[in-house]
């Protein structure tokens, strides 16, 4: 393994013989999904670039996509991967969860795992074990190869991070469903989530995946501390509460928004999209995607359809072949369409809609897209990693969640900061217009929506610089983990 030589952020001696000390290394297990990934690496790009610093990304043999081996290659020479090796999953139920599958998936790697920390430790100077969400299971590997310092990474935010911490109580005292609760669920800064908002592996307590929820909940407390993609500005209340160490939870460091630098990696695929956008009017154009692997039920897709004819506004629809044959998230280990999604269209929409939209099948340049001066508007299904996206680049939401933790993001986000309007559940044609057409040029919400995105880009872009809140956080990290000696 191949390990770079980040530029040393201290001049701390180290061994004491005279030589430099090595670059501290961190260890770092990515549970599947591009969505894990992509910001796991990019802070151990910044803890490169800023701490000097190397680290080693390891993934899963689930997930060795031709999309994640392109992203790991391009990754700077200080940030190396590995691939643990295969587990046999078979005797898990047909239709297990996803968060079953990764959760099984790390426990069977633990032993794996020990040995490949054991050679990180012989080859480099190995300060610290990061786990993401899924993978809490892996401190056990940790600590049997003698790592001391366990840290947690959560991708998602602090909202979510809230509800698993607290949800051992709440086994407890919700005695329902959560769908089934009359009141929001209130838990300590939150905005209120209404019963069917709550967290989707939490919805159903007979599916095992609940049962891994609550598991990874009790091991999160081993943590050393638990930090997290997001920022002050966009959950004060969570950031105020989490940011102190308190008995049942590990102190929480809010390191976001950490998004990929440099907008993804260039490819040829890119061009006609970003083409057309350079031909649209500044703030025109609605981006419609449902992440990497969202696709909706084939009567939702063809009101979206209606409903953006109908805004009148310019748009550019990422689009895939329905979910109906299959669960919403499908496509989470591929992102590409199984059929032609534009058979699904209504008839006639590509042809009338020429002037206005661009419809292209299953993956668009985000970052790019969002980055665009002709992108007015994100209709975004609340993945995580696209909201902080959004805001980076000041672009306002229309939240149209699927799974996963979406739904409560999208109360977070339309309820509580103000950053989106959410399209009514109902999902007609009508809704989906006046949403869009209120976000891209309303003058009472929409316009709120819009002065607070722009609020949440500037408050996003100083916590990373030098001194900001995020940086500061990180640093304080570092420093903990190698008592200021880099
Ligand atoms: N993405 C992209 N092009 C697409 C769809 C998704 O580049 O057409 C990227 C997007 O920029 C984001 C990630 O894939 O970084 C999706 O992550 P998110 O957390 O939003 O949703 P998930 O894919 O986990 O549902």
């Amino acid at each position: 393994m191949e390990n770079g030589n980040g530029s040393s952020c201290c001049n701390g001696n180290g061994n004491g013989n005279g030589k430099p000390a090595p670059p501290p290394h961190v260890a770092m297990l990515v549970t599947p999904g591009m969505g894990h990934l992509i910001p796991l690496a990019e802070l151990a790009k910044r803890l490169a670039s800023r701490h000097g610093a190397t680290a080693t990304l390891i993934t899963f043999a689930s997930t060795a996509s031709a999309t994640q081996r392109a992203f790991l290659a391009s990754l700077p020479p200080a940030v190396a991967s590995l691939s643990l090796p295969p587990v046999d999953l078979s005797d898990l139920p047909r239709g297990a969860a996803i968060e079953t599958l990764m959760s099984e998936e790390c426990v069977r790697l633990v032993p794996a795992l020990t040995d490949l920390l054991l050679e990180l430790k012989r080859t480099t100077r190995l300060v610290a074990f990061v786990a993401d969400l899924f993978g809490a299971d892996s401190f056990d590997a940790a600590r049997a190869a003698g790592v001391g310092r366990r840290y947690l990474f959560f991708p998602t935010n602090l909202h979510v991070l809230t509800l698993i911490l607290h949800l051992p109580e709440l086994d407890v005292s919700v005695a329902s469903e959560f769908r089934d609760l009359a009141e929001p669920l209130r838990l300590p800064g939150c905005v209120p989530i209404p019963g069917p908002d709550v967290l989707m592996p939490l919805q159903d307590k007979s599916n095992p995946c609940y049962k891994w929820m609550l598991h990874h909940a009790a091991k999160y407390r081993e943590a050393d501390a638990i930090l997290v993609n997001s920022f002050d500005a966009v959950e004060p209340e969570p950031a105020k509460i989490l940011r102190q160490p308190a008995p049942g939870h590990p102190v929480v460091y809010p390191v976001g928004p950490l998004i990929q630098a440099d907008g993804g990696s260039g490819s040829k695929d890119d061009a006609p999209c970003l083409e057309w956008l350079d031909r649209q009017p500044a703030k025109s154009v609605i981006f419609v995607s449902f992440g990497s692997g969202g696709a909706l039920p084939t009567e939702q897709m063809r009101e979206l359809a209606l409903g953006l004819e109908l805004s009148g506004q310019r748009f550019l629809w990422v689009v895939r072949s329905p979910s109906d044959e299959g669960a919403v998230n499908d496509n989470y280990y591929d992102a590409e369409s199984k059929k032609d999604p534009f058979a699904y269209l209504p008839e006639g929409f590509v042809e009338r809609t020429k002037d206005v939209g661009l419809v292209v099948p299953s993956w668009a340049p985000q970052i790019k897209v969002l980055a665009h001066q002709a992108t007015g508007g994100f209709l975004t299904h609340c993945g995580w990693n696209s909201v902080l996206e959004s805001l980076v680049y000041g672009v306002p939401m229309v939240a149209w969640p699927l799974f996963a933790e979406q739904r409560q993001n999208a109360v977070m986000l339309s309820e509580g900061v103000g950053a989106a309007i959410r399209v009514p559940e109902s999902k007609g044609r009508e809704k989906i217009a006046a949403a869009v057409r209120e976000v891209m040029e309303g003058e009472g919400r929409g316009a709120a929506v819009r002065a607070k995105v722009a609020e949440l880009q500037k408050a996003a872009a100083e916590g990373l610089q030098e001194g900001g809140a995020a940086a500061a956080a990180l640093a304080e990290v570092v420093e903990k983990w190698t008592g200021g000696e880099c």
